[in-house]
């Protein structure tokens, strides 16, 4: 571990803020905030979605880097574990770092579902890791929180899983790379862009995120279109009419396993009996792994139901936390479930890396508002030159939760917007 890493929390917290370090795994939860307490550190590296690639990508490339990385995390907190599938766990032997090994089922890298199967602690519905004295980070946010910490680089570039019918590649991007670049340059299919995985993906911005971890280029004759496709209106009206009450989305729903109050089969009975919002509460604690979606036999989507019933529910605030009740997990049916989404892409088994080049003259757009919290406030001008690694935008005060942005390239300001920051790379 190089002697320039910051390890006291106060300065590691600082520039884990100043470099915009948030949750590559998905969620952009910014790491700072995360990392306050000194507290038992779970390393996230279960990319339970299947053909995710990019973690692992990371530690078959950058082994000696996150031995490092492993020793420098060991100073901050009072302990360090990696969970991982137990298939995988020759990836991480050399790490000098305890190891929990997980099943190779879908969601484990939920981090509800993470801390209960590494730690046997059962996280209360509503509640976050630190309830049970645990911060989960996902290993690509640990590397990049190293890589700030010790060696000055914001977060600017991430590895990215590119699937496509028969083609799965890894490639780093710059964050705001334009998908149409990366489908023109391996002459994929953009009827349909997925922005993460085959599960939990939503339709992609155009441009890559600092929580981009995947990108899905999905043709309109495949499963995974026409699932992803479905109008709102036509699933809330099937889930009125058509839902058998068969339990099967009940019983498979990993958040129901874990023991909380979550029950997406007897939301849809009440839901089609017109249920007022204060019955359908339970929704609130939904993490939107589609488990329940895959599972339904008549193709109905109780985890679109629950999103749509959370925006309202949203209104009335936060959920209270319960504890959890005792249940067997076992994610058997999800699982299966998943590994059917990408079945007709006809997929390797091993990634391939692949360059995406990023000529001068292409214009990359940096989305501001791609982590939780605040949206910083812009540093630019239109016309104005940048370096790589130039800061672009600031979160304001000390109390918003927020990072800074950085810019990715050396180029010149194009345009403005009250979300994003676009760069013509020169
Ligand atoms: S699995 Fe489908 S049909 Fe069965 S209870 Fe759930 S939503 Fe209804
Ligand atoms: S999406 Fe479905 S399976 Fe997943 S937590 Fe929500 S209700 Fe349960």
């Amino acid at each position: 571990m190089p002697s320039r890493c910051r390890i006291d929390r106060r300065a590691v917290i600082s520039c884990l803020k100043d470099y915009g370090i948030v949750g590559a795994g998905g969620a952009g939860f910014p790491t700072y905030a995360k990392w306050n307490f000194d507290l038992d550190l779970l390393i996230n590296a279960a990319e339970c979605e299947p053909f995710l690639q990019s973690d692992k990508w990371l530690l078959k490339k950058h082994s000696e880097e996150l031995k490092a990385v492993m020793s420098w995390l060991k100073k901050l907190f009072r302990s360090v574990t990696i969970a991982i599938k137990s298939k995988y766990i020759h990836l991480v032997k050399n790490l000098n770092t305890k190891v929990a090994t997980l099943p190779d089922r879908y969601p484990v890298g939920d981090e509800q579902c993470l801390t209960f199967l590494a730690t046997g602690k059962r996280i209360p519905a509503g509640g976050l890791p630190i309830d049970v004295g645990v911060v989960v980070t996902n290993l690509t946010t640990a590397y990049l929180a190293y890589q700030a910490c010790c060696n000055n680089k914001p977060f600017v570039e991430r590895y990215v899983t590119i699937i496509a019918p028969k083609k799965l590649l890894i490639s780093k991007l710059p964050i705001g790379t334009p998908i149409e670049l990366i489908a023109s340059q391996l002459n994929l299919p953009t009827d349909l862009v997925i922005d993460g995985g085959p599960a939990m993906g939503e339709k992609s911005s155009g441009f890559t995120k600092k929580t981009t971890s995947a990108l899905i280029f999905a043709p309109k004759d495949s499963f995974i279109y026409k699932m992803k496709t479905q109008s709102i209106e036509s699933i809330l009206q099937l889930a009125r009419v058509a839902c058998a009450t068969c339990n099967n989305c009940t019983l498979a729903c990993p958040r129901w396993q874990l023991g909380h109050p979550i029950d997406p089969a007897s939301i849809m009975r009440k839901y089609s009996f017109n249920a007022p919002l204060e019955e359908l509460k339970i929704a609130s604690y939904c993490c939107h792994c589609n488990v329940c979606t895959l599972v339904c036999p008549l193709g109905l989507s109780p985890s679109r139901v629950n999103f749509e019933l959370k925006k309202e529910l949203r209104k009335v605030g936060r959920p209270d936390k319960l504890e959890a009740v005792e249940r067997d997990w076992t994610g058997v049916a999800s699982s299966f479930a998943a590994s059917r989404l990408l079945a007709d892409f006809e997929l390797p088994n091993v990634p391939e890396y692949t360059e995406i080049s990023i000529p001068s003259g292409i214009k990359l757009r940096i989305y501001l508002n791609s982590h939780i919290g605040k949206i910083p406030n812009v540093l630019v001008q239109k016309g104005q030159s940048v370096e790589k690694y130039d800061p672009i935008a600031k979160i304001d005060t000390p109390n918003n939760l927020g990072v800074n942005y950085h810019s990715p390239v050396k180029g010149i300001i194009e345009n403005v917007g009250e979300e994003f920051v676009e760069i013509k790379v020169s």
